[in-house]
């Protein structure tokens, strides 16, 4: 993947936040643990507590470094670590800084949605900010920790995520090769989340049953075809003055894409952590289901064709 030097980012579309608290329950990627399996339905409140905490924080840390704060218009950045988010303004930040090139890929995935759904779905898109945190955060639909994975919540219809996943957890603890579009793909599968939560879906579908043919497992699939979606028009994605976010897209990309999709299969993940299958407690869908999908929706670009619920062939 190679992001374009051109493209302005918009920085306000991810925000760094600190945290605190153990555990959560959101659209996750599933651990190895088994604990990051979370279910979308029966959210309980807490982050209007955590939210009042944090924003302390947020202030007190303002306060305290005596730093003006970043010039975007919605954004006050809680990262009081060396901001490497605030230095983040074009494609060429992108190719040189991991937290650049998420932003560089939220960008693309959500103007892309700016386009595709209206096109597609008959409905306007709105901006989900995506949260980074480091260690734990609070959040709409609890407790976030590391080990959680990212998730979407529907409750703020956020997405969050500790960058540490992508080499402690993908990497190390589900043996996927990694690289910028394997991160892609992650930064994908959640927006597809977001475009469920909007279009209905989420709402619909919300379930704790788990196997192969679950509720939960086709919602999954059906994010990881709306993230080959993106996939499939990520080159020609514009920023607001027309640039492309990406200028190039390679087989190699979409082979990490495939690998990692392959690395957070459930059977591949149960064969890892427990040395068996046992498709009766899936929640996202088998390694082949999930790269399946993927290519479906990078093959049609096409909502219609990511229907995981019309189908018993998934
Ligand atoms: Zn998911």
């Amino acid at each position: 993947m190679k992001f374009n030097p051109r493209a302005r980012l918009d920085r306000s579309q991810v925000r760094n936040r600190g945290g605190g608290g153990t555990t959560s329950r959101g659209m996750g990627f599933p651990m190895p643990t088994g604990r990051g399996g979370g279910m979308p339905g029966g959210m309980v409140g807490g982050g209007g507590v955590g939210g009042i905490i944090l924003l302390i924080v947020v202030l007190v840390v303002a306060a305290k470094c005596g730093a003006g704060l970043p010039g975007t218009s919605s954004g006050v950045s809680a990262d009081a670590e060396g901001d490497i988010l605030s230095e983040c303004s074009t494609g060429a930040d992108a190719e040189k800084e991991q937290e650049c090139a998420i932003l560089a890929t939220v960008n693309s995935v959500q103007a892309y949605w700016a386009e595709a759904l209206p096109e597609q779905a008959g409905m306007e898109y709105e901006n989900s900010q995506w949260q980074n945190f480091r260690g734990s955060t609070s959040s709409g639909c609890g407790q976030a920790s590391s080990s959680t994975g990212p998730f979407y919540c529907p409750a703020d219809k956020q997405v969050y995520i500790d960058l540490t996943f992508f080499d402690a957890m993908l990497e190390e603890q589900l043996g996927a090769t990694g690289g910028d579009f394997a991160e892609a793909y992650v930064v994908a599968h959640e927006y597809g989340h977001h475009v469920q939560d909007l279009v209905g879906t989420l709402g619909r579908y919300q379930s704790r049953e788990t196997g192969p043919t679950s509720p939960s497992v086709r919602i999954e699939l059906q994010a990881d075809c709306y993230a080959g979606m993106w996939a499939n028009a990520a080159t020609t994605t514009t920023d607001e003055n027309g640039e492309p976010f990406i200028l190039e897209l390679t087989d190699e990309d979409i082979a990490e894409a495939i690998d990692a999709a392959t690395a957070v299969g459930d059977d591949r993940i149960q064969e890892r952590s427990q040395g068996r299958v046992n498709p009766e407690q899936w929640t996202h869908g088998s390694a082949q289901e999930r790269v399946d999908w993927f290519m479906t929706g990078y093959e049609s670009g096409d909502m219609d064709e990511c229907d995981t619920f019309s189908t018993d062939d998934l």
